[in-house]
């Protein structure tokens, strides 16, 4: 029999009265977008309840282990404010947080099952793949028939064997999930999964059960690939004796109508999205909106709204397809509404990637660009034309709109020259108020004179900014040489 005394001392650790919820990653190396919902699911429920949350680390598939990888999830949870309360790093009243470093607690409880009635060791040998994809018929396995005695005896010798969990061939179970409702499964269709493997190490399958047991979680919140377990774990609880917590089971995140994302075929980690020049708190607040819905019509939302406004029933069973369009126009939403000194901050080394000349002045380049800019690394592109004029055709000076052809701009470009060259100031309203002059001397529109000094300048059709902005940021000097390099090239 048990020492049911250390069980006991176990029950008494674990924390009552509180929302607890926890973020349980396998250190793969980097974080899925539907493994950031979950996060973020998680780390909301406790704030909003003002409860704690949690992070364990699920390490228990050795073969899978990644090297920094648990470092990846750290540097991710704080870069995407997801605070724990507990973990590994920051200890807390139950741990260890890790699962290997809790490896001894688990056989334990299996044992404890055992005399419980619910599972049993199994000698039978079988592939480790077998027992992974529960691909055994209980109905055949000869040991969960075996007496107590004999199961002890063969264990005793040093037969190598793996705990089982015995489920009823007759009845029925029910959990009840959040978003999917109540949800029954005939005993007859589970398999008596394995909870030890043969090396001692618990399945995910039991581990989860008993950390978030010994944990006090209180809402369980992860992809619905674990709905089709959940009757299993149900009956793990029951087992032991133990309430369920509350289930939240997540749709996946989908590439298209069919397809769920996925690294292996391309689609973007959370890491590769901040790469692509995503906003970290752009990629939370879209994220967060897909599979959840807030009540009202807003979209924009920070992490505190969130916490304020984050209510498990708005999340949805369907599933949701990952939009990168409508990321982007959140990370522009983002990117407008930041102080232009952050902006400016934050686009510098993407202005730095094209423009090497440090005389053009970042701050200013930016400003040009942070109502225009949809994802940072478009910024290199656009700017390019600060460092080298391009080679460009002499068709961009025809502009209908504007009332340019090229010989209206080689009138324009003739008349500006002398004008700019002899300005008393290099400012925009010095700059402009030759340009407007000028058009008013033509009796022109003022977009005849600014296109082609624009197109001049920049050498490109479409640029951020200007024919003011630019001149201004080119410098006088530079201004003139490519407006005479423009005439030259139109005679
Ligand atoms: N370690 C599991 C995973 O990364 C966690 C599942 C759960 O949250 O229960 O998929």
């Amino acid at each position: 029999m048990k020492d049911m005394k250390w069980f006991e001392d176990m029950e008494k650790r674990i924390p009552t009265g509180e929302v607890r919820t926890r973020f349980a990653p396998s250190p793969t190396g980097y974080m899925h977008v539907g493994n950031l919902r979950t996060a973020l699911y998680t780390y909301l429920i406790a704030r909003h309840n003002k409860g704690r949350f949690i992070l364990r680390i699920e390490d228990t598939d050795q073969g899978r282990l990644v090297e920094g990888a648990v470092d990846v999830i750290y540097k991710t949870m704080a870069e995407c404010h997801l605070d724990h309360d507990e973990g590994p790093d920051v200890g807390g009243p139950v741990g260890p947080y890790v699962q290997t470093e809790r490896r001894g607690l688990y056989k334990e409880y299996a044992e404890l099952l055992m005399e419980r009635g619910h599972a049993y060791r199994c000698f039978c040998e079988k592939t480790a793949s077998e027992e992974d994809a529960g691909d055994f018929d209980r109905g055949d396995d000869p040991c969960r028939f075996m007496s107590r005695e004999e199961s002890d005896r063969l264990a005793a010798e040093g037969r190598p064997y793996v705990i089982r969990q015995l489920i009823p061939h007759e009845g029925a179970t029910t959990f009840h999930d959040e978003s999917f409702g109540d949800i029954t499964v005939e005993n007859s269709t589970l398999d008596d999964q394995v909870l030890i493997k043969r090396d001692g190490l618990p399945t995910y399958n039991f581990a989860n059960v008993i950390d978030d047991h010994l944990m006090g979680i209180t809402h369980v919140v992860r992809g619905s690939e674990y709905l089709s377990s959940a009757p299993k774990y149900n009956l793990l609880y029951e087992g032991f004796g133990w309430d369920v917590p509350v289930y939240v089971h997540c749709s996946p995140v989908m590439r298209d109508a069919h397809n769920k994302m996925s690294k292996r075929h391309g689609d973007p980690s959370y890491e590769d999205l901040v790469n692509q020049g995503y906003l970290t708190d752009a990629i939370i607040n879209y994220v967060t909106l897909l599979g959840w819905s807030p009540r009202g019509e807003q979209e924009i939302f920070s992490m505190d709204e969130l916490v304020d406004v984050f209510d498990i029933s708005g999340i949805s069973k369907s599933p949701a397809i990952f939009d990168i369009e409508k990321l982007k126009y959140f990370n522009s939403e983002y990117i407008r509404a930041m102080s232009p000194e952050a902006f400016a901050k934050l686009a510098e080394p993407y202005i730095r990637r094209s423009v090497k000349n440090t005389a053009y002045d970042a701050a200013a380049i930016a400003a040009l660009l942070q109502q225009r800019t949809e994802v940072l690394t478009d910024i290199p592109g656009k700017v390019d034309f600060f460092d080298a004029l391009p080679e460009y055709d002499t068709e961009l000076f025809v502009h209908k709109k504007s009332k340019s052809d090229k010989d209206s701009s080689v009138a324009v470009l003739k008349r500006i020259i002398p004008i700019f060259e002899t300005l008393s100031d290099w400012d925009d309203e010095h700059i402009m108020a030759a340009m407007t002059g000028l058009a008013a001397d033509m009796e022109a529109k003022n977009a005849r004179v600014m296109w082609p000094v624009r197109i001049a300048a920049a050498g490109k059709a479409v640029t951020p900014g200007g024919a003011v902005e630019i001149c201004r940021i080119l410098g006088r000097e530079e201004t003139l040489r490519r407006l005479n390099v423009a005439l030259e090239k139109l005679s």
